[in-house]
């Protein structure tokens, strides 16, 4: 697959004319080019959204409902051949990518299409003074949206439709790592006919082409969703232009259990949450703390269930496992077991590579599980972001607090439990963004979705994602 840079409405190759490869991470070769983009190309993308956001941002809020309602069905009619899309680049199983990651893309523009019709703003009558206020909330103009190859298309739109529903005008870049459905989206918005230059899709690096958006004097706002080491260079990069900043980065999340929750809901639900696309999940619960009771009971359970996971080739319908998303991040993950004796960790399950025949070249691993008896190893202090679980036995609920707590994370927990006021007592102390009680990864797009402490800065999904991509402005009218 040859892909194009997409710039005010045309395919366009980077002005360099530098490309670089694309890899299929299920049998390791190279697939296609990718355009190797610098600041030349971000510059002609501003350019042609600073042009198109005089119109883009005064049409009706029903025009623009429209065109994103057209894309959202176009996603949807399009779900196999995006889905395959997506599994061919990212390694992820083609099942999962129809069930999860397409179904979201259409939703995310579904939902703001609708939520701009229903964004409001207050008023604020200064009762004594004869004057009433009111609030403006108006569209920022050129804004960035970067996004990670782990979730492609699902964190892209997830980005991009409040920031245009909300009248703005975007320069995203996908990872340069899994690029091929943000090409493909390209197409879809070319035909629901979003006007040319509202949406501009710059493909790249990181250190060139993100860095480029996010120094550039005239984008207002970056969304950016990745690393915590990326975040907070980039935090260091926009602040003296005094740009918004909204910040979704890593996770070490505690998935906390108790004796006395749903044992076989809480046990199904844990293989998924540790495991589901090959532990790529920024949610995924990494860090599995049990209570001293069934300790032994899980520890025999999960052990089953997790060898019952099927690792292989990603298109096959029987695939649970499919490939890392690269070598490099193959390797990563890789170096993480291989410490983890030293570290005064055990691997109960998993630790290997796995060759998938005919596939040998492809990044395959085996689910891993890893026993450990400190939060303080390596293990359970940085983020491995592959499938890699630590299991560790508590004692109390205090202690249980302490555990999750102890990190410079703050993204999710999720707690199994059937106690009213364990549940109450923990979603208060937990310094997560996100609590799941006795579920995983159930989203309302309406909630606020980010993290504290090195998860993040802001708040995305909702109203909050409208109001970070809108300016307030009060208005004070006097009148006698
Ligand atoms: P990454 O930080 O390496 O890259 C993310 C994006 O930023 C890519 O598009 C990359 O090209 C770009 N980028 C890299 N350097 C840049 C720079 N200097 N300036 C501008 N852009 C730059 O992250 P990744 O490896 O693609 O993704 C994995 C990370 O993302 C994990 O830490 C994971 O937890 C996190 N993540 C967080 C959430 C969340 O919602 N909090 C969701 C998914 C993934």
């Amino acid at each position: 697959m040859q892909i194009q840079n997409y710039i005010n409405g045309q395919f366009v190759n980077p002005i360099s004319d530098s490309w670089l490869d694309n890899y299929n991470p299920a049998n390791g070769e190279v697939y296609g080019k990718i355009p190797n983009s610098d600041i030349a190309d971000v510059e002609k993308a501003i350019e042609a959204a600073e042009l198109a956001f005089k119109n883009w941002s005064k049409i009706t809020l029903e025009e623009r409902g429209q065109i994103l309602l057209k894309i959202s069905e176009l996603i949807l009619a399009n779900l196999q051949s995006l889905a395959e899309a997506e599994s061919k680049d990212n390694g992820k199983p083609v099942s999962l990518a129809k069930e999860v990651d397409i179904p979201r893309a259409a939703s995310n523009f579904k939902y703001f299409a609708n939520a701009i019709t229903q964004f409001s703003s207050e008023a604020h009558e200064s009762i004594g003074h004869n004057a009433v206020n009111f609030t403006l909330r108006e569209p920022l103009g050129v804004v960035g949206c970067i996004s990670p190859w782990n979730l492609p298309l699902y964190l892209f739109t997830w980005k991009i439709a409040p920031a245009i529903a909300a009248g703005n005008c975007v320069i995203a870049k996908p990872s340069e790592v899994t690029p091929a459905t943000a090409f493909l989206l390209a197409e879809i918005c070319k035909e629901a006919g979003l006007p040319n230059g509202v949406l501009n899709i710059i493909h790249g690096l990181g250190s060139t082409t993100g860095q480029a958006i996010v120094a550039h004097q005239k984008i207002k706002a970056i969304s950016f969703t990745g690393g915590t080491k990326t975040g907070a260079h980039i935090a260091k990069v926009a602040a003296p232009m005094f740009k918004k900043l909204s910040l979704e980065l890593g996770g070490k999340n505690p998935n906390i259990i108790f004796a006395d929750c749903d044992y076989d809901k809480m046990l199904a639900t844990t293989v998924r949450s540790s495991f589901a696309n090959q532990g790529q999940i920024c949610l995924c619960g990494s860090r599995i703390f049990v209570e001293h009771k069934i300790y032994e009971k899980f520890k025999t359970d999960f052990i089953q269930k997790v060898s019952e996971l099927k690792v292989g080739h990603p298109s096959k319908e029987e695939t649970q496992i499919g490939a890392l998303v690269s070598q490099q991040h193959l390797e990563k993950v890789k170096s993480y077991i291989d410490i983890a004796e030293k570290e005064g960790g055990k691997i109960l399950y998993g630790g290997n590579k796995v060759e998938v025949a005919n596939f040998e070249n492809g990044y395959y691993l085996q689910p891993t599980i890893i026993e450990v008896n400190s939060n303080q190893c390596k293990l359970n202090q940085e983020e491995i972001f592959g499938p890699v679980v630590t299991i560790m036995r508590f004692e109390t609920d205090k202690q249980a607090i302490e555990l999750a707590n102890d990190t410079k994370y703050g993204l999710s927990a999720t707690l199994w439990t059937n106690n009213l006021n364990r549940t109450m007592q923990f979603s208060k102390q937990l310094k997560t963004g996100i609590v799941w009680v006795n579920t995983w990864m159930l989203r309302d797009l309406r909630t606020p979705f980010g993290g504290q402490k090195e998860s993040g800065v802001g708040r995305e999904g909702g109203f909050e994602a409208l109001r970070f991509f809108t300016e307030q402005k009060n208005l004070c009218i006097k009148y006698n």
